[in-house]
């Protein structure tokens, strides 16, 4: 198993783990953005979210809703920051999907996740809504 995250799920390399339960273990982020950035991942190896079942999303998702509020109470946080890379080229280098919550503070000086994006286009909106509901198959 070289997976780092399927390590942690297993105990196999230590992690600040705050949370675990039948479906996610919740550890700390070993390089934080923030004082309390989270990341979730779920017990069963998968790469990417478009490869989960709609039960392990469900199971995954409870547990960030579940660390959400006591996350920003115990940094005394405004606010979360919740995010996910899905791929390689969106900078995702573990390929073990995971959730990140990382606190917010107003004034803490970091971006929405809209400035991340140079909003470098190709398609008009109703052109990318139409191939999108074309891969759905509808
Ligand atoms: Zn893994």
């Amino acid at each position: 198993m070289s997976c780092i995250f399927c390590r942690i799920v297993a105990g196999e390399i230590p992690a600040e783990v705050v949370a675990k339960d039948e479906g996610a273990v919740a550890f700390l982020d070993i390089n934080p953005l923030a004082d309390g950035h989270v990341v979730i991942v779920p017990r069963k190896h998968v790469a990417l979210v478009e490869e989960m079942t709609a039960d392990d999303a469900a199971s995954l998702f409870r547990t960030v809703v579940r660390l959400v509020g006591p996350v920003r109470k115990a940094l005394a946080a405004d606010a979360t920051t919740i995010g996910v890379n899905d791929g390689e080229a969106s900078g995702q280098t573990i390929p073990h999907v995971h959730v990140h919550i990382v606190p917010r503070w107003k004034g803490d000086g970091a971006g929405t996740i809209h400035t991340i994006f140079p909003r470098k286009t190709k398609r008009t909106v109703a052109e990318a809504a139409a191939a999108i509901r074309k891969a759905l198959g509808g």
